[in-house]
């Protein structure tokens, strides 16, 4: 079992200004904190970072939950009892 399997394939872009267009970016966890994550967005023709991004714990969970949850956007419906 390889980390490396871990890792996003989620084709993003982003505009680089050293390439001048729109460069499909490379995400990468630049930093741990007890309450988020921040990632760093590189690009992947230059290799400079083109963006940044801070993930809450909360946002991190409910990320994973909707990969579990891969069939499409399904509300939850509260029912409500009378
Ligand atoms: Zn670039």
């Amino acid at each position: 079992m390889s980390q490396q399997q871990f890792e996003n394939f989620t084709a993003s872009t982003l505009y680089c200004e050293k390439c001048r267009t729109a460069m499909p970016v490379r995400e990468r966890l630049l930093l741990v904190l007890p309450d988020k994550e921040i990632f760093d967005y590189l690009c992947t023709g230059c290799g400079s970072s083109v963006g940044r991004r801070e993930i809450t714990a909360g946002e991190k969970l409910m990320a994973q939950a909707m990969a579990r949850r891969r069939s499409g956007r399904s509300a939850t419906l509260h029912q409500l009892t009378p």
